[in-house]
Parts: C-alpha cells; sequence; structure tokens
C-alpha cells in the first residue's frame, strides 16, 4: 500500500483526489505493465495537516531546551584530579540523582544515613555539601552539615561515603514532571535515613523554579544553586561551576541572607 498525503490548505479550490486518481487511471491503465501494483487499490490518498503554530513552537522549544541539557550533559563521569579519591568511585559527574550519604563513626561504629538529591552533577552537590562541613557559617544548611558539625565539635572522629540510589530525571518542561522529589520522598520513607527529617516528606518541587519567568536571566542558576537542600531556602549559594577544583569550592561561594 502507497499512500499520498499532499498537505491540506483551505485556498485550494481544486478537487486534489479526483486529478490524483484521474492521473492514475490515465498513467497507468489496466493494460499497462505497472498497473498490477499502481492502481486506486494499492494506491491511497489522504490529506496531511502542516504543523499549526502550537506545534511549531514547541518543537523549536523542545529544540532550545535539548541543546542547553546536551551542552550541559558532560560524557565524562568523573572529572578527579585523583581518581582513586573520587567521592563516587568515577562516578562524580553523574547527573539528577538520589545519593545517600553514611556517616560512620570511628569509635563507636556508629551509623547515620542521610539521602539527598540533587538535579546538577554529584559532584557540584558534593561540593556544596564540603564547604558547609568546612563553612561556620554554613552550619545549619543541611541535616547533614549539622550532624557532622556536631561530631566535630564533640572531637569525634567519624568517615563519610556516599553512594548513588537512584538516578531519575528532574522536572523539565517536556516531560512537565519531576520524577527526583517523589523518588526522594520514596527512599526517606523506605529507607529511614536517620538524618532526614519526617518534614521533608511535604516539601513540594523546587525544580520548576528555573523555568519561572523570573528566573529567565539567570538561566545558569540551577535548582541547587537557587535552594541549598532543595528544603531549606535560608542561604542561597551562588554556582560553583562543575569543573571547580576540588578542594578550593568555597572560593566560589557567595552566600547572601
Ligand atoms: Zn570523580
Ligand atoms: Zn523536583
Amino acid at each position: 500500500m502507497t499512500w499520498f498525503n499532499p498537505p491540506y490548505s483551505k485556498n485550494v479550490s481544486s478537487n486534489i483526489g479526483k486529478k490524483f486518481f484521474d492521473l492514475l487511471n490515465s498513467c497507468f491503465p489496466p493494460n499497462h505493465k505497472l498497473h498490477k501494483i499502481i492502481n486506486k487499490n494499492t494506491i491511497k490518498l489522504s490529506y496531511s495537516c502542516t504543523p499549526n503554530i502550537k506545534q511549531i513552537i514547541s518543537s523549536h522549544n523542545k529544540r532550545i531546551i535539548n541543546e542547553s541539557s546536551n551542552k550541559a550533559r558532560t560524557t565524562k563521569l568523573c572529572n578527579c584530579r585523583d581518581k582513586p579519591s573520587c567521592p563516587l568511585q568515577g562516578k562524580c559527574l553523574e547527573q539528577s540523582l538520589v545519593y545517600q550519604a553514611t556517616i560512620s563513626e570511628t569509635n563507636t561504629n556508629k551509623i547515620d544515613t542521610y539521602i539527598g538529591i540533587t538535579e546538577n552533577t554529584f559532584k557540584t552537590r558534593f561540593n556544596q555539601h564540603m564547604s558547609s562541613f568546612r563553612l561556620h557559617f554554613k552550619k545549619s544548611a543541611t541535616a547533614l552539615s549539622e550532624h557532622v558539625w556536631k561530631l566535630k565539635d564533640n572531637k569525634k572522629d567519624f568517615k563519610i561515603s556516599w553512594k548513588i540510589i537512584e538516578k531519575s530525571a528532574a522536572y523539565s518542561t517536556k516531560t512537565k514532571k519531576c520524577n527526583v522529589c517523589p523518588s526522594e520522598k520514596y527512599f526517606i520513607l523506605e529507607k529511614k535515613p536517620t538524618l532526614n527529617e519526617r518534614k521533608e516528606i511535604l516539601s513540594t518541587c523546587m525544580h520548576t523554579r528555573k523555568y519561572l519567568l523570573k528566573n529567565a536571566k539567570e538561566s545558569r542558576r540551577t535548582t541547587d544553586e537557587l535552594d541549598l537542600d532543595g528544603h531549606d531556602g535560608a542561604n542561597e549559594i551562588e554556582a560553583v561551576p562543575d569543573d571547580a577544583p576540588e578542594e578550593d569550592g568555597e572560593k566560589h561561594c557567595v552566600v547572601r541572607k
């Protein structure tokens, strides 16, 4: 079966269908050797619709969004200078994920866990956590940093290990839904991390914020930068570039109260 789909136009008054089949009959009459495969039964005709303004705009938007997300997507999975000390075993540049931090106290073997999400690369989030562990004024940035400061104040030795629990897609204007936030809530309920607060389950998705018109000029800001923990808007931290060297992340941070 072969289809002929001329685009529909209101301005065309001639009967395209009739003319087309007349052409078929005159060019491939029953005695023609191709009549067996080219006839009214094997060739079908219907109109195709040209895209309307809504489709044109949405495909344009899709292209722009894909370009920017492709640019942001790094092909490398790790940019640590010292590969063995990568916090995620060579996967620190993974994006849009739910992660878990496990803090074990060296002397008592007491273990605490914390679940967090990031829309950006894990490395960016990791650098923010690290600077909140180093800088006293960022002590209450997250429940994790509060715990770390408590251990530091009590002079207790501890180790922190990180792992990805799940990779998910954050809100995009294409899908119009966020999968990272529900995943975080699910894992907080399921894994019952000791450091997360119950109220985090009730938090709303922050990932739509960067698409608001009022944030349009600051397109480089990601949700992580707009809101350090996704829950606590007290400290706003400005962009820590993905490729920032691991050790001096705080130099790039400007905190606005
Ligand atoms: Zn790495
Ligand atoms: Zn979200």
